[in-house]
């Protein structure tokens, strides 16, 4: 029998539950290490009590930085075999977690399916799933409702929920009179915002979050605290809608904390490069150090088609300055539902904006295996060079596709290869380049 509700819960009792143990090994650091971090909310551990197979990560800014695949279906493409093909690439790939925002049909089975057969960390954004939940518009559903399906949610094991807690009827009136260029971009702030506009009541999950945070601690569901005013381009970046709305989800951190529910906050959207540090260092200010999930930034508005690359330098500086879990982004942002490529080419390009910041930011062992990627290329040693690729397959299949005429190269240089020539010259054998 358990002894504790949440691992914030167990960690401020000084329990060592085996999810901590675990995380603790991955992070190489020890139990008492990590305990503080995760008592004092510093570190989240999503794991719902009914996610039976997952593979336990902690989230914080002093470990791994852990990267989230978004998938799903929409009306315009529902084909749930499609999206397990993409959750098993993002196994496969490294990926972190995986958050359903279908958003068509009855979302129950795939969703279930995940958490039983899934070990990454499984996250949902209730509100999406409210309207197709009842199958009725949005302005006939009732705060009971939303709360109800938070509650579905947590019941059937989903790790951590993104809820839009932080806009309120106050900011109704802040968008109306900053004139942004793109109002709100957040899928799930629109909703609720058209939502309060239409019944011209509080917004639900600001209003009932207590109890929320109770059905949250019931099931140790970590609650991502969305950003329904993150900026969805350059110009409304860290403009007084955002850092409003992150004030308010400052507030509402300590509330869950005080019940000992775990909480992450999201963040930007899209921020010019020398936005992104300022916005990582106010938000641990605001949110008294809680993790923050970035979704990017993207640090160019003009790059469709390439989104994936925009994301990963925005999220690789992020990461550096302190941002913990970042959302990956495909190349079919604004454009399309991504398909399998896309998928892949989003991860891995976050993946890499996560190492790099890894590296950055000092995070044990986390250099590793670029050091022993520079030793193998200097003993031109493919094989070991395919080990610590992040995309073995796609590095092996270059090098195949164009094979150089000696093996101990590759077809870049051919006999001009700087390697070869300074391992022959500092053995004293002859350069031969011709
Ligand atoms: S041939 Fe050129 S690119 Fe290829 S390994 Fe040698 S130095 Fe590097």
């Amino acid at each position: 029998m358990r002894q504790y509700s949440t691992q914030m819960e167990a960690a401020r009792k000084g329990i060592v539950t085996e999810e901590l143990k675990a995380v603790a090994q991955k992070e190489r650091m020890t139990v008492e290490e990590l305990l503080p971090l995760v008592a004092s909310g510093k570190v989240v551990i999503c794991a719902n009590k009914n996610h039976k197979c997952l593979d336990p990560q902690g989230i914080g800014s002093m470990l791994k930085t852990k990267i989230n695949v978004n998938l799903g279906v929409s009306r315009d493409c529902k084909d749930y075999d499609l999206e397990m093909q993409k959750v098993h690439e993002a196994v496969k790939l490294g990926a972190h977690a995986i958050m359903d925002l279908s958003s068509h049909g009855n979302t129950i089975p795939f969703r279930k399916r995940l958490i039983a057969e899934c070990p990454l960390m499984i996250g949902t954004v209730p509100v999406y799933d409210a309207v197709i939940h009842y199958q009725r518009d949005l302005h006939t559903l009732t705060a009971k409702d939303f709360i109800d399906v938070v509650r579905l949610h947590a019941e059937d094991g989903v790790d951590f929920v993104t809820l839009h807690c932080g806009i309120t009827r106050q900011t109704i009136e802040q968008i109306k009179k900053h004139k942004r260029k793109l109002n709100i971009v957040s899928r799930g702030g629109s909703l609720v915002f058209a939502w309060m506009c239409m019944t011209g009541e509080e917004n639900p999950f600001y209003e009932h979050f207590d109890e929320i945070l109770d059905i949250c601690r019931e099931y140790d569901v970590t609650i991502s605290l969305g950003d329904a005013c993150r900026p969805g381009c350059l110009a409304d970046a860290s403009d007084v809608c955002q850092i409003e709305e992150l004030v308010r989800l400052g507030e509402l951190t300590k509330r869950a904390w005080k019940k000992d529910v775990q909480v992450m906050i999201e963040g930007p959207g899209h921020m010019p490069i020398d936005q992104i540090e300022a916005n990582m260092k106010i938000q641990q200010t605001i949110c008294s150090g809680a993790p923050f999930y970035v979704l990017g930034p993207l640090v160019t508005d003009i790059a469709p088609g390439y989104d994936h690359i925009t994301a990963a330098i925005g999220g690789a500086i992020a990461a550096s300055a302190g941002a913990a879990f970042l959302c990956y982004v495909t190349p079919a942002e604004h454009l399309a539902l991504p398909n399998l490529d896309d998928v892949r080419q989003g991860i891995i390009a976050m993946r890499i904006a996560a190492h790099a910041a890894d590296i950055a930011k000092g995070v044990k062992g986390a250099r590793e295996a670029d050091d022993r990627m520079a030793e193998a290329r200097r003993m031109l040693d493919w094989e070991t060079q395919w080990k610590y690729a992040i995309d073995p397959e796609t590095a092996k299949r270059i090098r195949d596709e164009r094979k150089p005429e000696h093996e101990d190269t590759c077809s870049m240089c051919g006999k001009f290869c700087a390697v070869r020539s300074m391992n022959k010259a500092l053995a004293g054998e002859l350069v031969d380049v011709l």
